[in-house]
């Protein structure tokens, strides 16, 4: 996929992403909105219920005296001189409750002392669970004459000798609330105090209403980041893996092109009719098809090498191994090409214990591996210092270089297979990107760790660490 593709679709998902995050909050905020009209709406119904059954009740209580005043002390009852005095039955009730709702209109502060705390509170239960409202609250009856608290949370409420009622937290947030309703203001005369209520769990009960459609949405959003997030990885991962395995097939196309158009001439060369009677020359020429047909064989070994590290298909033959030992035949090895080139090698014995339990022939070609990179990233003369140390359970070996050496973005991704620095000119060093990882993979089934330090310019040192035993 172009990277301009893989940029779009980045953006377009990320707008889209943001898009949903934006309608999603949106509609999360309308929806406590509207459980808050509800909730207002279902709380005030229910005030007015209370108001409705406390002034029912004042009437009531008014009928009964105004009832027992006309049986027992008719003479005393001031109303009723003022209305007709003789009637009964039917009207008679509906004089006595016009009566009533006329004594507590004439005097209404008197109303709202008769006002029941046990009844108040029965009611607003009952009213606020009729709506489904079942949650803590605080209530108390107002009284503007009194300008305090008559009843707070169905108790008389105790005035203190400030003039201010004992609970001043509970009026606080009584004075504070939203919801009040005037209490005995029928016929538009003034209010002579209010009922007023608070919900201290209010904001969390409204919460709690959106909480699953919360809680899902985020899952679910946070869902489709991850797998966005992922498939955005796996593309990227994809398309850097597709460029390292042409990188390879160019770089293995490469390899294997020099030593077969060698032994296509030499082929050519033995066929030659001046070269048939002559047999150095066919020896000659054999041996250049021998030795090419070696490095091509050795090339193959190490790409089937890391074929079987990676479906993990290879037993170590484990056995003693002196490392001191391996590190001098692997200078004396190299020691040649290094002095080719004007260079030099040196070796730093310091492992006192330097025996491991391992794989001689890994060990080995892991040795290998690394002398040869420092050889064939030294532009100059290679400079190479290879030591070996004692450290905790097990040796160091640690192969230093003066060469071209890495920044700090290759460094981290050199032990990744087919992975190779990609500047310009470094092409021109031969390699598949899979020494490095075969050393990873060789030090890891040996229980040991390989690091690497490097600075652009100067130079590189690559650190093996081997367990004396992978077993314990
Ligand atoms: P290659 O076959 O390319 O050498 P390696 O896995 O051995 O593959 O190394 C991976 C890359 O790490 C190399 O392409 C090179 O850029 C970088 N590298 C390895 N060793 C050194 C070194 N000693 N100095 C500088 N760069 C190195």
């Amino acid at each position: 996929m172009e990277k301009r593709t893989i940029q779009a679709i980045i953006i377009l998902m990320s707008v889209a992403l943001i898009g949903i995050c934006v309608i999603q909050f949106y509609w999360l905020k309308n929806g406590i909105d509207l459980e808050a009209q509800n909730f207002d709406n279902q709380v005030r119904y229910s005030l007015n219920r209370v108001k409705q059954n406390l002034e029912d009740d004042a009437n009531d209580i008014e009928n009964i005296k105004r009832g027992q005043s006309s049986i027992f002390n008719k003479d005393k009852d001031p109303l009723e001189k003022i209305f007709k005095p003789t009637l009964d039955g039917f009207v008679r009730e509906k004089y006595e409750s016009q009566v009533a709702n006329i004594a507590w209109l004439l005097n209404p502060e008197y109303a709202l002392g008769t006002i029941s705390p046990p009844d108040l509170s029965r009611y607003l239960r009952v009213e606020l669970l009729s709506q489904g409202i079942d949650l803590n609250y605080d209530f108390g009856v107002y009284s503007n004459d009194e300008e305090d608290y008559i009843i707070t949370n169905g108790k008389f409420s105790v005035v203190n000798v400030s003039g201010s009622s004992s609970d001043s937290g509970v009026s606080t947030r009584l004075s504070q609330s939203m919801y009040q309703v005037n209490l005995f203001d029928s016929e538009g005369r003034t209010t002579v105090g209010s009922l007023r209520i608070f919900f201290p769990e209010k904001t969390s009960f409204l919460l709690k209403s959106v909480l699953p459609a919360l809680i899902s949405s985020i899952l679910l959003t946070g869902l489709i980041l991850f797998c966005f997030v992922y498939t955005i990885n796996v593309i990227l991962t994809q398309k850097k893996v597709s460029l390292m395995k042409t990188d390879f097939i160019n770089n293995m196309t490469h390899e294997f092109k020099t030593p077969i158009a060698t032994i296509s001439l030499a082929a050519d060369s033995i066929g030659n009719p001046m070269v048939k009677g002559n047999e150095k020359l066919i020896d000659r020429y054999a041996d250049i098809i021998k030795q090419e047909n070696k490095r091509m064989l050795t090339q193959v070994e190490k790409v089937l090498q890391i074929a079987r590290l990676d479906k993990k298909d290879f037993t170590l033959k484990l056995v003693d191994i002196n490392l001191n030992d391996q590190v001098t035949i692997a200078v004396e090895n190299t020691r040649l090409r290094v002095n080719q080139r004007d260079g030099k090698i040196e070796a730093y014995l310091k492992a006192k214990n330097a025996k491991v339990l391992g794989d001689q022939n890994h060990i080995s070609n892991v040795l290998h591996n690394l002398l040869d990179n420092a050889i064939k990233y030294s532009p100059e003369p290679p400079d190479i210092i290879i030591t070996t140390n004692d450290v905790a359970n097990g040796v160091e070996i640690t192969v230093a270089d003066k060469g071209i050496g890495m920044s700090k973005e290759d460094l981290k991704r050199i032990f990744e297979k087919f992975y190779r620095v990609s500047t310009g000119n470094l092409h021109d060093v031969k390699g598949f990107g899979l020494g490095l990882s075969y050393v990873k993979a060789i030090t890891d089934a040996h229980k040991g760790k390989v690091k690497a330090q490097s600075e652009l310019g100067k130079g590189s040192s690559f650190t093996v660490y081997l367990p004396h035993d992978l077993n314990l």
